[in-house]
């Protein structure tokens, strides 16, 4: 008989299911407590840490929009 490649390395059974990043689609291993918390928001700490970085702007980023705006709205004025 012959010997076929042991199964389970694909079945997760019983551990962390998986879920594809909001960010960059790979799919990490999460608990659905976490997944329910961030409402299905799953990213990877990769994009994670990109996101605290553009936290960080948002700020400055909502700036430029409003300061593009106020020029949009000018300019529909003038003409
Ligand atoms: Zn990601």
């Amino acid at each position: 008989m012959l010997q076929t490649e042991p199964q389970g390395a694909l079945d997760h059974g019983a551990m962390s299911p998986i879920f594809p990043c909001r960010g960059c689609g790979t799919f990490i291993e999460r608990s659905t407590q976490h997944y329910r918390r961030v409402k299905g928001q799953v990213l990877c700490s990769t994009c994670l840490d990109a996101q605290a970085v553009s936290k960080s702007t948002l700020a400055q980023r909502l700036l430029g929009i409003l300061t593009r705006l106020n020029l949009l709205v000018g300019r529909a004025a003038e003409g």
